[in-house]
């Protein structure tokens, strides 16, 4: 049986940067990865013609931890494109007015939303320090919307532009989860909209990928999918579908939470991290890329959550056409690549563009992933997150899911990273 100090299950951002910290401490380090490619929930592919990422894109100077890997393996960004029109449907039909007249539909929730941020979540990286979260944490973002006595349209408008967030339902949605996001950002939505979709990577996630891997003396395996981890004696040993086993004297799991229940792990998982995962995040939606023909001027589309897409922006040019991307909540009712579906929900703001081809991936029905970026539900803040942070014994856990800045994020996959490493690496030191 091969024999490691650390084995790291899955070779997503979290998993790339402990296998870079812990090897290049002198660990020896075993990655583990179910896919034939390393990146995770990034993955940047070609399509329509490009290169185009079918999940994690943008990023900012905004996200510490994303922007200290950019500096490190000298990585470029560029800017998505800005529109000086934006589309929204409310009241049934669609609107059209410059970003000034779509913000002041928001302004008014979204400026009490970043204040109260502030209040609950004064340091961002400490999402658990005040003792009385449960006051908002039970609560959605409808909730909360419904409580600010908003027009019929400023809700529609809100609810859209959070159910664009959360890539899911706002009724699921957790009111907690919108506020972190919030105060990640200092309080300041427009810096927010900003650091979430302003900026991508110009050679794409999977050159800065490649470059954390290459950057360690990890032995990354993939296509390896992992069955089981038992706790032994010495440490641990690892299993995999083929049969392999692995000993190690820690190991770092960084499953994405709702496949957390796909390992069988001995002794059983701790009921709070088995109730997270069974719980499932608010993240249920897609993300897919549409190329229409001919060149679309910048625009914005927004439309609340019971319409297939919630979201829609020209992002490239590719010989005469232009490429879309755009986001919906619900990936059980449109699968991204169903080019009838996605051009009938494209309507809803334009029937004027005559889709060519659509494309995408869909994380929901993906055995490796089963949701895309990681949003808690109303409660899942104050009931799991620390006990998801826990190890159990010998087995540490990271992942964007259970980081506590900008979890969700590129950057809370390497923010988990870092912190599992340390702690893995602290252990193996004592012993
Ligand atoms: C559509 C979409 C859009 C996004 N947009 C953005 C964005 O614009 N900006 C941003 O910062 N973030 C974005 N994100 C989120 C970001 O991509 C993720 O939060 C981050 O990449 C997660 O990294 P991770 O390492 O925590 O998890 P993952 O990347 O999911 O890594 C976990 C790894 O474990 C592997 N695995 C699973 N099961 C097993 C098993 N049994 N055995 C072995 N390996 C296994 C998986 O294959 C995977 O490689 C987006 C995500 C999606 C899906």
């Amino acid at each position: 049986m091969d024999s490691y100090d650390v084995v790291i299950v899955g070779a997503g951002f979290a998993g790339l940067t402990a296998a870079r910290e812990l090897s290049l401490r002198g660990r020896s380090v075993a990655v583990l990865e179910a896919r034939d490619r390393i990146g995770g929930r990034t993955w940047t592919d070609e399509r329509l013609g490009r290169r185009l990422e079918m999940g994690g894109t943008w990023v900012h100077w905004l996200q510490p931890h994303t922007w200290s890997e950019i500096t490190r393996y000298e990585q470029h960004i560029e800017p998505s494109p800005s529109s000086t029109t934006v589309l929204w449907i409310a009241d049934g039909r669609a609107h059209r007015g410059s970003p000034e007249e779509f913000d002041a539909l928001i302004e008014r929730s979204m400026d009490r939303l970043a204040a109260d941020s502030r209040t609950w979540f004064e340091r961002p990286y400490e999402p658990l320090r005040r003792p009385d979260l449960d006051q908002i944490d039970h609560q959605s973002v409808t909730d909360y919307f419904d409580r600010l006595e908003l027009t019929a349209a400023e809700r529609e408008v809100n609810i859209g532009v959070w159910a664009e967030h959360f890539n899911g339902p706002a009724v699921v949605s957790g009111l907690s989860q919108a506020m972190r996001w919030c105060a990640a950002a200092s309080g300041n939505w427009r810096l927010l909209h900003e650091a979430t979709s302003g900026y991508r990577l110009t050679a794409g996630t999977a050159s800065l990928a490649a470059a954390m891997a290459a950057d360690s003396n990890a032995d990354i395996r993939l296509s390896t999918v992992v069955t089981g981890i038992a706790r032994t004696d010495s440490g641990t040993t690892v299993t995999t579908a083929n049969g392999t086993r692995l000993a190690a004297k820690r190991v770092i799991c960084t499953l994405p939470l709702n496949v957390l229940d796909s390992i069988d792990f001995q002794p059983a998982l701790p009921a709070a991290k088995q109730a997270a995962s069974a719980e499932r995040t608010a993240s249920q939606g897609l993300k897919t890329w549409i190329r229409v023909r001919g060149e679309v001027p910048a625009f914005t589309g927004y439309a609340p959550d019971d319409h297939d897409l919630t979201f829609v922006r020209p992002e490239y040019t590719v010989d005469g056409d232009t490429i879309l991307v755009a986001f919906g909540t619900r990936a059980h009712d449109l699968d991204p690549t169903d080019k009838a579906g996605v051009a009938r929900a494209l309507r809803a703001w334009r029937d004027d563009l005559e889709v060519v081809d659509v494309t995408g991936h869909n994380w929901m029905a993906d055995e490796f992933s089963r949701e895309t970026w990681p949003m808690q539900r109303p409660g899942q803040l104050t009931k799991y997150l620390a006990a998801l942070q826990q190890p159990h014994g010998p087995i540490h856990f990271a992942g964007s899911d259970i980081a506590n800045g900008w979890a969700g994020f590129i950057d809370g996959a390497v923010e988990s990273g870092l912190r599992a490493a340390g702690q893995v690496n602290a252990a193996l030191r004592v012993s």
